[in-house]
């Protein structure tokens, strides 16, 4: 059995996301067996280094000895049971550790399986709190340029399209928009935005410090800050979605601390990193009284009835739970600012003004490589990352920009070849559509 042998089985079968499955056998996909550490091993017994965590889920790396055993430990008692009116030992243990480190007040927590329900839930119970208040007139979310919440209809929403989706526009309910991190003055723009709509605003929904599937646009903490204060002064409430920012990927805990410690958002979204990659959960925080607004009789119009069959699923806790002690354990935050400064040195010297990188960005070890394509090169990002994969380095393109989000563990040295191996990639695509 080749690895073309599995590409031809894994295509007659297997729908994959965001992907042309025309044109998917053509475009050298690796199909994955094994892990180790921070590589990824195909089928064939290649090795890539994997400098997307697996779409900015994997946090400590593949077959991390201790979540392997979290997940092993949990199946000796129970895989999964229903949170719909009855509880969990894993996740009530789970939710005592989230709700200790969240930069949210009196965190009460509602979990799920992926990124965008976190954001979906999160939508829903902004809206509820209002009409439980009696102030059902406020009906609209303040959402920014650029956003990306995930891809179901409400995340979509909330979103400000991209990726393919304008198809769906008639399905999208209207938000206000102002411009995200790409415009300079978004702060000003957003704080006016509030201040403006304030009675009709439910809440803004933010991805704080980094606009990830944009092509990994930053703001400064400052008016992160900004914006929240103008939330907080207006009552409206602060979603934010660190679906892609928490668990240290920016070199703290989560994104909102960057804005300091008087920002404290009213709902955060959390998925991805939450266990460090290894099982589908997410988890919608909300603050104590946000929650408060739903006390009420048993069945009555103020109960949120939303909730879903896996929703906090026990092995998902329970590794979930281990990953946040191991991160506080290995100091994990303080070698993302050290190995960050270094991807930072790196970026610097290899690839800002290098012929074909139009501009790099960074935040923590999330950092994002626009590349310049030149009049005669098309879909450069695709052509460039697939060098980057043949060289042994698993990279994926947001368009025309290169993702880099290696695992929080990555080495320094780890971080050199990436870049070295991007930078080869470039020159490489460059060269060739130059002949
Ligand atoms: C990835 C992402 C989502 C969606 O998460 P899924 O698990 O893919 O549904 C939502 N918000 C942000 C900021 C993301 O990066």
């Amino acid at each position: 059995m080749t690895a073309a042998d599995w590409v031809a089985r894994d295509s007659a079968v297997v729908w994959h996301g965001f992907t042309q499955m025309a044109s998917y056998v053509d475009s050298a996909p690796i199909v994955i067996e094994r892990g180790e550490g921070r590589e990824l091993i195909d089928v064939d017994g290649n090795r890539y280094f994997d400098a997307i965590s697996s779409l900015w889920v994997t946090t400590l790396g593949h077959r991390v000895p201790e979540l392997d055993a979290a997940v092993i430990d949990q199946l000796g008692r129970i895989a999964h049971s229903t949170l719909l009116g009855n509880g969990n030992r894993a996740t009530i243990e789970l939710a005592e550790a989230l709700a200790a480190v969240v930069p949210v007040d009196d965190a009460h927590i509602l979990f799920a399986s992926d990124g965008a329900v976190s954001v979906e839930q999160a939508a829903k119970i902004a809206f509820q709190y209002w009409v439980n208040r009696g102030e059902a007139e406020r009906r609209h979310f303040l959402a920014l340029g650029d956003a990306y919440h995930g891809d179901t209809m409400g995340a979509l929403s909330l979103g400000d399209g991209g990726f393919g989706t304008k198809l769906f526009d008639p399905l999208r309910f209207p938000v206000v928009r102002t411009p995200g991190y790409a415009v300079s003055d978004w702060a000003d723009k957003a704080v006016s935005a509030i201040e403006c709509h304030a009675d009709e605003l439910v809440a803004l929904v933010i991805e704080p410090m980094v606009q990830g599937a944009s092509g990994m646009l930053v703001s400064e903490p400052s008016d992160l800050a900004r914006v929240g204060e103008a939330c907080r002064d207006s009552g409206v409430l602060l979603i934010c979605d660190e679906v892609a920012t928490g668990f240290g990927r920016t070199g703290k805990l989560f994104a909102s601390e960057w804005a300091g410690p008087a920002f404290r958002p009213d709902l955060i979204c959390l998925g991805k990193g939450i266990t460090g990659g290894y099982l589908p959960l997410s988890a919608t925080v909300v603050s104590g009284p946000v929650f408060d607004a739903f006390d009420g009789a048993d069945l009555g119009p103020k109960t949120l009835y939303h909730g879903h069959s896996y929703g906090g699923n026990a092995l998902g806790c329970a590794v979930a739970r281990r990953h946040l002690e191991l991160l506080d354990e290995w100091k994990v935050l303080d070698h993302v600012g050290e190995v960050g400064d270094h991807l930072a040195s790196r970026l610097d010297d290899t690839l800002v003004g290098r012929p074909g990188v139009a501009a790099v960005r960074r935040r923590g070890l999330m950092a994002g490589v626009e590349l310049a394509p030149p009049a005669r090169s098309v879909r450069l990002g695709r052509r460039v990352c697939a060098e980057a994969v043949r060289n042994g380095v698993f990279l994926r393109p947001l368009g025309d920009v290169v993702v880099l989000m290696p695992p929080l563990t990555t080495t320094t040295d780890e971080i050199r070849r990436i870049v070295d191996v991007l930078a080869e990639a470039i020159d490489t695509v460059l060269l060739w559509d130059s002949r």
